[in-house]
């Protein structure tokens, strides 16, 4: 376990005279880096200064992951090893939801709070390291009560400019941004506990979403990528309500908000959507060319009997649905995730899947063999698939997977297509910025498939961030391989500030 390594920020008083120094491990998903990023935010924005090693951090926090088990055991065993390193830890995140867990297993931690409480965190922050106040180098007011994230302004206020949620320390490269809409989830999948961890769904308005966007675009960020546990379901707790954007009401519903964020000119890039009716409008948009024709559907099963028994939210004729994408936009790529050996999984019911699987010829798989997840209902069904046949029908899926992924991206070499240039490839002996690694805009960052390219004759001038075009020459099972062709100017629509050292 490492810590984040992080810039740092002078503080008023010199280091060894002030204890406030942090150090943060972010596990998780998505959605948790994003909360990892709010406390960095507060964190920096009250003066404190975050620690990239143990040895150098006066108290540790840990974003905890409590999804399944062996991410609760990752969680403990970080918990542990700050323990050890510092004496000091508060623990957040999902399984800070479960304080009895951490207890049974770390009862010296000092604090432990749940996901997405940036003002908890702060709390504890301030009493384990209370900070002089600096009146001539704080950024901020400490928090006031009744507001978020410490920010002195009423929280409708400061939502209605889209600056509450919006973390202003990124984790991810500058060059793309997770954009979170929405927290919680509506459903009870059997195999699921996020709905007990994170509780119902808490829509964000549209402006707070836009406003956010339209800061990073601003400030460099070429690809959003929208988060949240059901991104189909945006909207649907606050009534699809209306909010103002840049002097136009914009609803909270899906389809509006793809399409403003497409405005911007930046690739827009979904995950998470479940396959009701709606999306299709929101397929017209990726025809369109204005989002990333690019939709992350987790399907989890193609067994109407075993999609029942996981109480699934938008089941049904998973074929008709993608087949009726397809038409509307034929260049889309679908990714999908899946479980094997669900309880009471047949030998038959896994074929069918199989056969699904064949028939939707999906870009992007992935799957999980079934685990059970403590305090999740569907511990309790009949019929557990055992272990070696849990694998065995990985296996088998993967083989499958892997097949029509490879000929899927066999179809693309020949084509010239937009890369994002995600990191250099420099091996010795050539000179930097000869090689390139990128992604097409049916690859989601750390997911998805890469590109390897040679710059050509545009080695050293192409930077991390870039888009470039390139021609595909080669490809395999999960990556492409080609060359540089042109490297076109960006252009959004949302004026570009100048330059930020980071964010
Ligand atoms: S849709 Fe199902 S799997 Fe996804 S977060 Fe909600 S309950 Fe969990």
């Amino acid at each position: 376990m490492t810590l984040l390594d992080f810039p740092t920020r002078e503080a008023g008083t010199p280091l060894h005279e002030q204890k406030n120094r942090v150090g943060f491990i972010s596990l998780g998903c998505p959605k948790a880096l994003v909360d990892s990023e709010r406390i960095l935010t507060q964190l920096r924005a009250e003066g404190y200064t975050v620690a990239d090693s143990y040895e150098s951090a006066d108290t540790v926090i840990v974003n905890t992951c409590g999804f399944i088990t062996p991410a609760v055991e990752e969680s403990l065993s970080a918990i542990g090893e700050a323990l050890d390193a510092t004496g000091k830890v508060i623990v957040t995140g999902c399984l800070g939801e479960r304080p009895e867990k951490i207890l049974e297993r770390h009862p010296k931690v000092a604090a432990i709070t749940g996901s997405e409480a940036v003002d908890d965190v702060m709390r504890h922050v301030r009493e384990l390291l209370p900070m002089e106040q600096h009146p001539y180098t704080d950024l901020l007011p400490t928090a006031a009560p009744g507001t978020r994230s410490g920010a002195a302004v009423p929280e409708r206020e400061a939502t209605r400019h889209g600056d509450v949620f919006a973390p202003s320390v990124k984790l991810t490269p500058r060059h793309f941004a997770y954009l979170k809409i929405a927290e919680g989830c509506n459903h009870t999948c059997s195999f699921c506990i996020i709905p007990k961890l994170r509780g119902q769904q808490v829509s964000r308005d549209a402006a707070a979403v836009l406003y956010e966007a339209f800061r990073l675009v601003a400030g460099g960020t070429k690809e959003l990528v929208v988060i949240s546990q059901d991104t189909s379901a945006y909207g649907v707790d606050i009534r699809y309500r209306e909010s103002e954007f840049q002097e136009t009401q914009v609803r909270a519903h899906l389809t509006d908000l793809a399409a403003k964020l497409g405005e911007m000119g930046a690739w827009v890039r979904m995950h998470y959507v479940y396959p009701y009716p709606h999306v299709e409008k929101v397929v017209e948009l990726m025809a369109q060319g204005k989002i990333l024709p690019y939709l992350d559907v987790p399907l989890q099963h193609a067994s109407p009997r075993v999609l029942r028994a996981m109480r699934r939210p938008g089941a049904g004729k998973q074929l008709d649905t993608i087949r009726r994408w397809r038409e509307i936009c034929p260049d889309i790529t679908i990714r999908s995730t899946f479980i094997v050996g669900f309880p009471g999984e047949t030998e038959a019911e896994f074929q069918e899947l199989l056969t699904f699987l064949e028939e939707a010829r999906l870009d992007r798989v992935g799957a999980f063999p079934y685990s059970d997840v403590e305090e999740a209902d569907a511990n309790v069904l009949a019929d557990p698939v055992p272990e070696d046949v849990k694998q065995e029908r990985l296996a088998r899926f993967m083989e499958v997977a892997q097949r029509i992924s490879a000929e899927k991206l066999a179809e693309k070499v020949g084509r010239v297509m937009p890369i994002i240039i995600d990191e250099f490839n420099d091996d010795e002996g050539d000179l930097p910025g000869t090689r390139l690694i990128g992604r097409t805009k049916g690859d989601a960052p750390g997911i998805d498939g890469q590109v390897y390219l040679y710059a050509g004759e545009f080695a050293g001038q192409v930077k991390i961030g870039d888009i470039v075009e390139a021609r595909i020459e080669e490809s395999d099972e999960y990556d492409l391989f080609g060359e540089v062709v042109a490297r076109p100017a960006w252009k959004p629509n949302v004026p570009q500030l100048g330059h930020f050292s980071h964010h």
